[in-house]
């Protein structure tokens, strides 16, 4: 299939950031084949013209944290920190099984993919005993919405009774954790490029991991050859409970453990040194910046600058729904460049900087050559977004425009040359019946 999608205002995220204000983007069997500016391929048998009428055209978004199982129990521990947060939320989500999973995904990943994004990585680490399926379920939501997905088979082992911050009915057992990894990767795990469906292995935390499970999975991991990623240095809490059981910092911690390198990206970073910054960028180990989540649970504003003018690789999520209620990840953008602001200034990031974070710093993040910019060769996962509304009346730089006013629904989303969103509705997918059929579970899993 040979698609032409024309007249549109072009943002490759290239190396070089190039733009192309009358741009056009050719796709062929749901790969990029060529991009350009001004004079367009010439019609031709089997070729599809798509007039954009001047939209602006990114790559598709890259989201980079998040738990969708957790669109489930929103608005709940409205002012607490995380711990208390965690606390009071780790009950409900022991009733979690695969048929409420499958809802949750297909909420979360909905709203996603009408905010632009074309690839969700989701750290998905509650497993009660006995239910199986889960991320089997998460799997398929993905398939029939379009999206490609990045499924962590998470873990806790380290319960209440051993120090740990979970309920210890809902830790598992260290062997059968890494087997059902290795069932996952032989069962789901696409090596790519062009991949759909990856698996990640991704112990949760410090605070309910131990050490031992945090080896073995950087291990596994590294004998498979799949990403590894924990959260990290979200709050003061964390960074004291380290202190206090590990005698050093959330960072120090994981260093010793051997995880800090390439392979790995981790969530939150909020609390890092300028000694553990550059330690992150010396071993290009990735941060998933998620501003709304630490905004919404007051653990702080983490120091993507730095990380940046280090050399670091960050991309962003939108996190879990309990702690971001709303799964837009270019609110995210949006949002990753007003904290930057406010923590150093109006100049220390751009608009256009911003918007990188969520295309091609993201694929950078979860290690993907494939994705994240609008070059030949690329994958063709495309983002097309309106500019003739209300809010984009009298601004020149319509790139720009489009993150200062942000957020908006997508006008177009495109996965694999695919349409996943055409006209700001879901191609493939009812939008009313998912959020019936969400409330039906959520409504299950918290009489
Ligand atoms: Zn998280």
């Amino acid at each position: 299939m040979r698609r032409l999608f024309a007249n549109g205002w072009v943002v490759t995220m290239d190396d070089a950031g190039t733009e192309c204000p009358d741009g056009w983007v050719l796709v062929e069997d749901g790969a990029i084949a060529a991009v350009g500016d001004g004079e367009e391929p010439p019609a031709a048998a089997g070729l599809e013209r798509i007039d954009l009428g001047g939209a602006v055209v990114t790559p598709g978004l890259v989201n980079t944290h998040h738990h969708l199982c957790q669109t489930l129990t929103r608005a709940r521990a409205q002012q607490a920190d995380l711990f208390t947060w965690l606390r009071e939320l780790y009950p409900l989500w022991a009733s979690l099984d695969a048929e409420a999973e499958y809802a949750a995904a297909r909420t979360g990943l909905a709203e996603l993919a009408l905010s632009g994004c074309s690839t969700v990585f989701d750290h998905h680490y509650v497993f009660p005993r006995g239910r199986d399926g889960i991320v089997e379920a998460e799997v398929q939501a993905a398939r029939e919405l379009g999206v490609r997905i990045v499924a962590s088979r998470g873990s806790m082992d380290l319960g209440v009774s051993d120090g740990g911050l979970p309920p210890d009915t809902l830790v598992e057992e260290l062997d059968a954790i890494l087997a059902d990894t290795q069932r996952l990767h032989s069962t789901l795990h696409e090596p790519g490029p062009g991949a759909r469906v990856q698996i990640a292995v991704a112990p949760c935390s410090p605070f309910s991991v131990t050490g031992r499970l945090m080896e073995e999975s950087a291990e596994l991991a590294r004998r498979l050859a799949l990403p590894l990623h924990t959260h990290l240095a979200e709050t003061v809490e964390e960074e004291a409970y380290c202190r206090e059981l590990y005698g050093c910092s959330p960072v120090e911690y994981l260093d010793r453990l051997g995880w800090l390198d390439g392979d790995v990206w981790c969530a939150h970073c909020v609390h890092l040194s300028p000694a553990e910054v550059a330690r992150f960028a010396a071993t290009g180990t990735g941060v998933a910046h998620c501003p709304s989540s630490n905004l919404r649970l007051g653990a702080g504003i983490a120091p993507v600058r730095d990380l940046l003018d280090a050399g670091g690789r960050v991309g962003l999520g939108v996190d879990g729904s309990a702690s971001n209620e709303r799964s837009d990840l270019f609110m995210e953008v949006k949002q990753a460049l007003l904290v930057a602001r406010g923590r150093g200034g109006p100049a220390v990031m751009t608009a256009r900087e911003a918007l990188r974070l969520g295309t091609r710093g993201g694929a950078a993040v979860l290690g993907r050559a494939d994705i994240g910019a609008l070059e030949s060769g690329k994958q063709a996962d495309l983002a097309v977004w309106a500019v003739d509304g209300l809010e984009l009346g009298g601004a020149e730089d319509l790139v720009a425009g489009l993150v200062f006013a942000g957020p908006h629904r997508v006008e177009r989303l495109v996965v694999g040359g695919e349409d996943v969103v055409r006209g700001g509705a879901l191609v493939r997918a009812d939008e009313a019946e998912i959020a019936r059929a969400h409330r039906v579970q959520a409504r299950r899993l918290t009489p």
